[in-house]
């Protein structure tokens, strides 16, 4: 019988590169691409100068559009007008997760025809895309999301109160280029919520329904370096080695999650994103512990033999450090983390009781919760917004 573990069919961007003071190759890279960029990104900081010349070295002609907050459709929508006009042949995006999913939807909204709530999941009907978008180049400054290598855009759509995907295998960016040292001047708060966001990414995929034996490298590499590097970046921002070893983690999260699905607390973030003012890795710092925490009750009771808790036992070990920690200690362990990074309750989002009922519907229709390790039932969803309210 065909072990199903040893099936996979794995995509990620055409090139990695990854070091510190690699942005310094941005123009060269470009200039492979075509002549003329738009490079979106987050507000000035101190290396936009580097890139700035590297661009310019490598004659490239470009306008820079500074992109702040999450990616709200009709923001994407004014950047694809301009890029229709403009015709740029290769889009840059530096920032977190919301500039690179921000130039990942534009690179594929500017030359895909017709109405683009189509293409949108949930909301729309989920159309593929049919014209190839135009080569993305990103370049991650916090170390979260790996959208880098992941083939969707979250995009916010405040009128619906929720975030969805658009996703295509053909979104998956051109060059995925991770230089750690951008990252070194992350204030301790973002360190926190996206390094969280980069455990969960390591951790949901190595726990799915649909992880196999290649992800699973990509989530043991990111979940020893996460667990050993995160508090160390969050009290020693200027800490190198940590900084490329969270780097690094969040990468293998892009690559994991994209090709073996996310779980239980990626599913309750899309409707808790739509509908409140939260980081996107606060919101899964808080779920993960307590996501953890129901599925292994859920597992013992209802699937004593099933696969997954096997899993939690190994993750366990490599979290605690020691391979005999059972997977209560590993539990323990995530509660203590988010403690000492000060991850706050969901009610300090605005987060109200009366909400638990539309928050687990829309989690119920969110595409991550297909690949959780177990069907959870409503009362299970209902003690995970209890426990992490
Ligand atoms: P973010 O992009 O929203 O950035 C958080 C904050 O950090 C912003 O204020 C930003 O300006 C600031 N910042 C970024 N880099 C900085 C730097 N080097 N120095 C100082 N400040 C810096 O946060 P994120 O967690 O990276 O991305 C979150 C978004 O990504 C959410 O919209 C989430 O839904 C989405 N997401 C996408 C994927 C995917 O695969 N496409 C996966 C997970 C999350």
């Amino acid at each position: 019988m065909v072990n199903e573990r040893f099936v996979f069919d794995f995509q990620t961007a055409q090139r990695i590169l990854f070091g510190s003071g690699s942005a310094e190759r941005l123009g060269a890279l470009a200039s492979e691409l075509g002549r003329r960029a738009l490079w979106i990104s987050i507000s000035p900081r101190r290396f936009h100068q580097t890139l700035e010349q590297s661009l310019s070295d490598a004659a490239i002609s470009f306008r820079r559009v500074i992109f702040q907050g999450e990616p709200i459709l009709s923001r994407i929508l004014e950047l694809v007008e301009q890029v229709k006009e403009e015709r740029p042949e290769v889009i840059v995006a530096t920032g977190g997760g919301s500039v690179i999913d921000c130039a990942k939807a534009v690179a594929a909204l500017a030359v895909n025809p017709g109405d683009p709530l189509d293409y949108l999941e949930v909301v729309g009907n989920g159309k593929p895309l049919s014209v190839n978008p135009l080569p993305v180049i990103a370049v991650p400054t916090t170390a979260g999301t790996g959208s880098e290598v992941t083939r969707n855009a979250v995009i916010s759509l405040p009128e619906y109160k929720v975030k969805v995907s658009l996703r295509s295998p053909k979104m998956l960016p051109f060059i995925a280029l991770i230089d750690p040292s951008l990252t070194l001047d992350l204030p301790p708060a973002v360190t926190a919520s996206t390094g969280m966001d980069a455990l969960t990414q390591v951790i949901e995929p190595y726990v799915s329904n649909r992880a196999n034996a290649f992800t699973d490298i990509f989530c043991e590499g990111g979940i020893r370096k996460i667990a050993r590097s995160l508090r160390t970046a969050f009290y020693e921002g200027h800490n190198l080695l940590a900084r490329e070893e969270m780097a690094f983690g969040s990468l293998m999260g892009g690559l994991a999650l994209a090709n073996a699905g996310l779980g239980a607390v990626h599913g309750f973030a899309a409707p808790l994103g739509g509908m409140f003012e939260a980081p996107h890795g606060a919101i899964c710092a808080r779920l993960l512990p307590v996501v953890c925490r129901v599925n292994l009750q859920a597992l013992q009771e209802r699937n004593p033999n099933h696969p997954a808790l096997g899993r939690f036992q190994t993750l366990a070990g490599w979290l605690v450090g020691h391979p005999e920690a059972d997977v209560w200690q590993g539990v323990e362990w995530l509660e203590e983390l988010c403690k000492d990074l000060g991850i706050p309750p969901l009610r300090d989002y605005g987060v109200q009781k009366r909400d638990f009922a539309s928050i687990i519907e829309g989690a119920k229709r969110a595409s991550s919760m297909k690949a959780n390790p177990i069907e959870l039932t409503d009362d299970e969803l209902f003690q995970i917004l209890e426990k992490a309210y």
